[in-house]
């Protein structure tokens, strides 16, 4: 299996958002890639510059910092061309590496726009550098640039940066350099095709936790309401837990949940519902261990909710309209507070 290590720049609407195409709000104007051995030797290069068809002019803040020159410009083909060339480069048995999680999506938007067939496997599973390097010498949460890992690698800096060929160089050239090994099961999943059917979820397994990626459901509550998303299995063993905390919301589109192993201890969930196409959900829930900390502020949270429950329940007893509302306010709360079981 090869690594094609790319990197792409975009366009955006010059006159601003309320005047771009949404189904392309970012046009994609280069491609850069370097092609890697699975022993990480560079065994290829792609470099196109691609014409605009959709934002004829660059956005100002792109000029700045992306110098493709007018000439450049001129001489391009269209991304339908290009794109085909790059795919055809691609191969047989590859895996995409990109420096940060946006890429890939991007890619896959201008292809849906051009009517171009996907032919990306599913699920397209990648390597998000960026966050690899980030776990491994960060806290897996920071986000470093591109530049400034270069530099903390030691790597010789003879390309200018925000060249899309340039960047692809640069993050191979961090593959190459940085310890790779003991972060390299964490894939991260594309998601700008989510799974469609059960037979298409996604079950994955880093050790030190697991990722889930449910199918598409209609609605928010439907997800929640799915046996399988709701799930919660130990981390380490995969064996059922012991429910300490139901999953309750926090803020608009993630809920938590805490559950106890009898052999590994406290396991905290995370569930995500993110968009997916046609206006439909789904829902991304990781379970990893839960340190005492975070123990702690789940139940402390869960304390916060309970309390707001009950001073409402005062409230609307006072105000005499609790009767009506008992019902309606009960079935309500089931999914956002938590309870012990
Ligand atoms: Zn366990």
């Amino acid at each position: 299996m090869n690594y094609i290590v790319f990197d792409l720049e975009w366009n955006q609407c010059p006159g601003g958002k309320e005047r771009e195409n949404p189904r392309i709000p970012f046009e994609i104007i280069e491609i850069g890639a370097v092609k890697l051995t699975e022993k990480l030797t560079q065994i290829g290069t792609f470099h196109e510059v691609v014409k605009p068809l959709v934002y004829h002019r660059l956005h100002w803040r792109l000029r700045e910092v992306v110098p493709i020159s007018p000439e450049e410009f001129s001489h391009a083909r269209t991304f339908s061309r290009v794109v085909k060339d790059f795919i055809n480069w691609c191969g047989e048995d590859y895996r995409f590496v990109t420096w940060g999680s946006m890429d890939l999506n991007e890619l896959q938007r201008n292809m849906d726009y051009y009517r171009i067939p996907n032919p990306f496997e599913k699920p397209l599973l990648y390597f998000d550098l960026q966050k690899m390097y980030s776990l491994r010498y960060d806290d897996g949460k920071i986000k470093k640039a591109l530049g400034d890992a270069v530099q903390e690698l030691g790597i010789s800096q003879d390309k200018d940066f925000h060249r899309a060929f340039a960047d692809a160089y640069y993050t191979s050239r961090v593959m190459q350099e940085m310890d790779l090994k003991p972060v390299s099961r964490y894939v991260s999943v594309d998601y700008h095709r989510p799974p469609e059917t059960k037979e298409e979820e996604i079950d994955l397994d880093f050790k030190t936790y697991t990722k889930y990626v449910s199918p598409l459901f209609a609605t928010k509550e439907e997800a929640m309401a799915d046996k399988t998303v709701r799930m919660m299995k130990c981390y380490k063993c995969r064996l059922p837990v012991w429910r300490r905390v139901k999953w309750y919301s926090v803020g608009n589109n993630m809920y938590l949940s805490l559950a106890q192993c009898p052999r590994h201890g406290y396991v905290k969930g995370k569930i995500r519902i993110k968009k997916g196409p046609d206006d439909r959900v789904f829902a991304v829930r990781t379970i990893k261990a839960a340190d005492e900390e975070a123990v702690q502020s789940i139940y402390e949270k869960r304390d916060q909710i309970r309390q707001k429950r009950k001073e409402l329940k005062k409230r609307k007893k006072r105000s005499g309209s609790a009767k009506g509302n008992a019902g309606a306010n009960s079935s309500l709360s089931e999914n956002t507070e938590p309870s012990e079981s």
